[in-house]
């Protein structure tokens, strides 16, 4: 899963970024992902594998991943090609979800772009570029649909929703604010609007406004604008996570009791964007190892055992399958969970959901 780092310059998120690289240092475990420059590889904190690996006493355990794209360069005027404008809304484009950084914090040293601090009119001049781009991609899909029209009657829905889609982004709000049927939805995720992505805004603070956990002025501002579109915020302070990305693990704990704070901002992050995308993980868990799997809500056993290998999915028979809590509940014995009939076989209809601890039954 791409995630894509936006925001106006000196808003923090290179800072941010940096502390995302560092945090995914043990990035280098996972050979599956080439790592470029822009991109940092981090792990999505899950707390039931560290409880099934002492359980199970695993030899190895292994995290999902997310990864973040630093899209530094949109600036104003991006979407006529200033800057280097249409090489970052391509970026943009190819990402699942975007994390709009905004800077929430005042410091007299940090030369804002505007000259002033106004988070509002950061995001409307971010969001303006990507609805301005989306303007155009709109404009050519109407006329290819009435010039079909003609020998296609069919298409009339197509066209009503595209007018409704132009008329939101004229008006210079985003795509994602719509209310759409079903049909309209699939029509318009078929066109990739930048505007339609879902988004975080991380709201940059100080470090002393992190750790209070009490949203200022600026914050209070993003969260009635995030409302608005159905947005999620998250406010952290870039600078603090560059400093908690250094420590070690057990470093940590002690650190965050004394900010009294219970998790990190890049923590907080990465558990709203998998949210965001409608992510669960499913388990696997034995003695060699203990490891969590990104599929999405309403995958079903036979796709979800795919994740695994594709040979799974083919020779699907059946998944043996039992919830997280309810492992603990036995004391992750699985053996009692039988007895108790906790342990449930389950067919290729099966929803697979979040926590199942699955083995999977397959031919080869
Ligand atoms: P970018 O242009 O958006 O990538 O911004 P940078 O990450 O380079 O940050 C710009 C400046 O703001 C740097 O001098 C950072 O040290 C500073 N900065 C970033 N985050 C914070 C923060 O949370 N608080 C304060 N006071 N300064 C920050």
């Amino acid at each position: 899963m791409k995630l894509g780092i936006v925001g106006l310059p000196n808003v923090g998120k290179s800072t941010l970024f940096n502390a995302i690289t560092k945090a995914g240092a043990e990035a280098a475990n996972y050979p599956f992902c080439t790592i470029e420059p822009n991109v940092g590889v981090v792990t999505v904190p899950d707390e039931r594998l560290r409880v099934l690996h002492e359980m199970y006493n695993s030899k190895k355990t292994v995290y999902t991943t997310i990864e973040f794209y630093d899209i530094a360069g949109l600036v104003k005027g991006a979407s006529k090609g200033e800057g280097l404008g249409n090489k970052f809304l391509g970026h943009i484009r190819e990402v699942a979800a975007i994390i709009h950084v905004v800077r929430c914090f005042d410091d007299p040293n940090v030369v804002h772009v505007d000259g002033k601090i106004d988070p509002l009119s950061d995001i409307e001049t971010i969001n303006m570029e990507l609805i301005l781009s989306d303007m155009e991609v709109i404009e050519r899909r109407i006329q290819k649909t009435q010039k079909n029209l003609k020998g296609d009657k069919s298409l009339q829905v197509e066209l009503d929703t595209l007018m409704k889609v132009k008329d939101t982004v004229e008006k210079g709000l985003s795509a994602r604010t719509l209310q759409l049927s079903d049909e309209e939805m699939e029509i318009v995720r078929s066109m990739d609007l930048l505007s339609f992505k879902p988004i975080i805004y991380a709201a940059n603070v100080s470090e002393e406004e992190a750790a209070a956990e009490i949203d200022n002025e600026y914050v209070k501002k993003v969260r009635e604008f995030a409302a608005t579109e159905g947005s999620d915020v998250v406010v952290l302070c870039a600078k603090l996570e560059a400093e908690i990305a250094e420590l070690e693990e057990e470093e940590k704990t002690a650190f965050f009791e004394d900010l009294g704070i219970s998790e990190s901002g890049l923590d907080k992050l990465i558990k709203a964007s998998y949210h965001l995308l409608d992510l669960i993980s499913f388990l696997t868990a034995g003695p060699q190892e203990v490891r969590a799997w990104t599929i999405r809500k309403g995958t079903k056993a036979p796709q979800a055992a795919g994740k695994i290998h594709t040979d799974f999915e083919r020779g699907f028979i059946r998944a043996e399958t039992i919830a997280y809590d309810e492992l603990i509940q036995c004391g992750g014995n699985l053996a009692t969970a039988k007895e108790k009939g906790l342990v449930r076989s389950e067919g290729k209809d099966y929803v697979v959901k979040d926590g199942d601890v699955i083995l999977f039954r397959f031919n080869v």
